[in-house]
């Protein structure tokens, strides 16, 4: 009964907050409700924040431990170590790549398939799937790197991407790391992984079409004006250098929704100089610390990079960046897919964009773990 009243009084305020959202020179967005155009995608996202505060009594949400050794004993990444398919991880000392144990692409998957019936069409699942572990160090995680090593893993992922792009089979290298077991992820070892596939990833595929599209239609790249606007406008902005900014983007469809770019048009990690490069590096440690020093927690996120297909096409006005995709609202509150993302296909946001872009500004970007050694 109470939550049912609770329900009520939530549903009254849009009426009173929505006059807010319609000026945008207003600082104040946490009522903010409308509908925003994300034009990468080319679809609507629901913003509706006015019900970030509505009662919800589902899961709580696991968090890794804060105190992990750097060594695991029974950890398949850690160095030394063996892995279930036999193999024995050598004793490296930096970032160490090897062909996923258990492929969902794989160049000797089965080349001969069963061909389908009428319409349906079919193609064996040929590509190469790799994991990247980050350092050694069990316990180290991406936000906690030294900007060197950040600069080093850049280095391989750029290998890894020009390497694995060159191939004749390969139509498309993406690069992502999940964090957390909220994604999936129940090894903490700080690894991301490859997927070179022998298709383009359909985001990817759109984002390369009306990036192209919209080169010809004004002559400038889509990213550079999405870059202009966020300037132009600023509430969004998390950091930035000489060449490389973090922005939460005006059509974030989860609430920490987080990009990370070069200031000039570039198609992939292999077009930036070494100083993009080490600009690339600074921004991404900025943004890792800043996300876990939110809650004090490792948080967790879905990361890919969105670089050109590499299977020979016209990808003009491609604009290389790095996207994060957060899953949780808050500390134990999990955004759930359901029927406006999974069945209508449209991402309802119950965050502004604006009041969480201001939350991780605010973070200081000493990692909260070194602030605790630090003071004692
Ligand atoms: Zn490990
Ligand atoms: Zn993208």
């Amino acid at each position: 009964m109470g939550k049912e009243k609770q329900n009520e009084q939530h549903f009254s305020t849009p009426r009173q907050t929505a006059p807010a959202a319609a000026s945008p020179k207003k600082t104040a967005t946490a009522g903010v409700w409308e509908e925003r155009w994300h034009p990468l995608r080319e679809e609507w996202v629901i913003i509706a924040a006015h019900r970030q505060d509505r009662p919800w009594s589902g899961n709580k949400v696991q968090h890794a431990q804060n105190d992990l050794p750097d060594y695991v004993a029974d950890c398949y990444l850690c160095p030394g170590n063996t892995r279930i398919s036999g193999a024995q991880n050598p004793d490296y000392k930096q970032t160490f790549v090897f062909n996923n144990d258990h492929p969902s692409v794989a160049l000797n998957a089965p080349e001969h398939i069963e061909p389908p019936c009428g319409i349906y069409r079919n193609q064996p699942a040929h590509g190469i799937a790799r994991v990247v572990c980050y350092s050694p160090k069990h316990n180290l995680s991406l936000a906690e790197l030294d900007m060197p090593d950040i600069v080093t893993l850049l280095r391989v992922w750029r290998e890894q991407y020009c390497e694995l792009g060159k191939r004749p089979d390969i139509s498309h290298v993406l690069i992502f790391e999940n964090r957390g077991e909220v994604v999936g992820v129940s090894n903490p070892h700080p690894h991301c992984q490859i997927y070179a596939t022998n298709f383009v990833f359909k985001t990817i595929e759109t984002e390369a079409r009306v990036s192209r599209r919209h080169l010809e239609d004004t002559g400038r790249p889509l990213f550079k004006d999405i870059l202009s606007a966020e300037k132009n406008d600023g509430r969004r902005l998390i950091c930035e250098n000489d060449s490389v900014i973090a922005f939460v983007p005006y059509f974030a469809r989860y609430a920490y929704e987080l990009f990370v770019a070069p200031k000039e048009t570039h198609p992939s990690l292999a077009a930036l100089s070494d100083t993009e490069l080490r600009d690339f590096a600074e921004v991404l440690q900025h943004v890792l610390i800043k996300f876990d020093n939110l809650w004090r927690i490792p948080f967790p996120y879905v990361m890919t990079l969105h670089q050109t297909p590499t299977d020979g096409g016209d990808y003009r006005g491609f604009h290389f960046h790095a996207e994060f995709h957060p899953p949780l609202r808050k500390p134990d509150l999990l955004k759930y897919l359901a029927g406006p993302e999974i069945g209508g296909g449209n991402f309802l946001s119950d965050t502004s964009p604006e009041q969480k872009a201001r939350e991780l500004r605010a973070q200081s970007i000493v990692h909260y773990k070194h602030a605790k050694k630090e003071r004692s």
